[in-house]
């Protein structure tokens, strides 16, 4: 490090304690990452961001294509901005900005908040809140989250990826607010989710994807969102899964599902269930668990602005899944993009 560039830290001091209660997470991020959240170590935070792959390692000039002179690796150069360094032509004056190509390219705030935002997104932190602990407008958190959640959503539908459910394995279909509560008067203002769970352990294997609102006098809205929820089971649920909803389900009934029977042969209602008492009493049972912790999350889902809501699904499935390497996962995650 040839030089140590000074620029004003966009964090006040008003937002200090909150800041220092949040980079008290344990685990990855204090082992880890926090040393390089204080003062001083902003260019070490740089390098570990350039050596672990979440920012490129190179970069070859926009030139190269003209110029053959310019088709080198470009110089890694000391700059004042919050970045620290930028990427220099050794040949012409071209220069790149070292988050070109990486999941922080269009994120309007230092690294230390950048990598505060991925761990405020790991958390299900709602953008707003992330922002007003950091002091940065919401817009740039939106951003980053945006990206991320683009990158994880990937990654768990990815076939190398353990989907939902598996031959042989019970999963279960429902939405929110109809099925998942026990109220016989569910709130209609609710916006209406698809939750898929695996029943094999608790937690349990979920899937949570938002769905339109409809009118529940709307045929064409009703087979719409019936057809949507086709297509994500198709997406996620492993083929040989054995399917479970209930029979007056207004959205993915027992009897709407039978159209996937060529990649599920075996569909069962819950009513059915019911009725082969034995082996079946254990999954009756833990169905009241696993629609608690689901309606946890469609509650906690109502808070959220309509644009924000996949994004924290897709923010607690990677949770449920990862548990406490989260983080890690996700770093790893974006640093395979590069
Ligand atoms: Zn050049």
């Amino acid at each position: 490090m040839t030089e140590v560039v000074k620029v004003t830290d966009e964090n006040n001091n008003e937002n200090k304690l909150l800041i220092d209660s949040f980079d008290s997470e344990p685990g990855y991020y204090c082992q880890v990452i926090r040393s390089m959240l204080t003062p001083g170590h902003e260019t070490e935070l740089v390098y570990w961001l350039k050596s672990f792959g979440l920012i490129p390692n190179t970069q070859i000039c926009n030139n190269a294509n003209i110029n053959e002179d310019c088709n080198k690796i470009m110089e890694w150069t000391p700059v004042k901005t919050i970045d620290y360094y930028q990427w220099k032509c050794r040949n012409c004056s071209g220069k790149k900005s070292i988050r070109e190509n990486s999941v922080f390219q269009d994120v309007k705030c230092n690294f230390k908040n950048s990598i505060r935002i991925l761990l405020g997104w790991c958390k299900g932190y709602d953008a707003e809140l992330m922002a007003n602990i950091l002091g940065v407008k919401s817009r740039t958190v939106k951003v980053l989250y945006n990206a991320v959640s683009a990158t994880a959503r990937k990654h768990l539908k990815s076939q190398q990826n353990k989907k939902v459910g598996g031959p042989g394995i019970i999963v279960l279909v429902d939405t929110y607010p109809e099925g998942c509560t026990n109220s016989s008067r569910p709130n209609q203002a609710n916006r209406p989710i698809l939750c898929i769970a695996e029943i094999k352990d608790i937690p349990p294997n979920y899937w949570f994807e938002a769905l339109n609102r409809y009118h529940r006098n709307n045929v064409q809205q009703i087979m719409d969102v019936k057809e949507h929820i086709l297509t994500v089971i198709q997406d996620v649920v492993v083929p040989g899964s054995i399917l479970v909803s209930r029979q007056d389900s207004t959205l993915c009934s027992f009897f709407d599902l039978q159209k996937l029977s060529h990649i599920y042969p075996t569909i069962v209602s819950v009513e059915g269930l019911a009725r082969h008492n034995s082996a079946n009493q254990e999954i009756l049972a833990n169905l009241e668990i696993i629609w608690k912790l689901a309606l946890n999350v469609c509650e906690e889902a109502q808070f959220f602005n309509y644009e924000q809501v996949p994004n924290f699904f897709i923010s607690q499935m990677w949770h449920s899944r990862f548990g406490n390497e989260s983080f890690e996962t996700l770093l790893n995650r974006l640093a395979d993009l590069q």
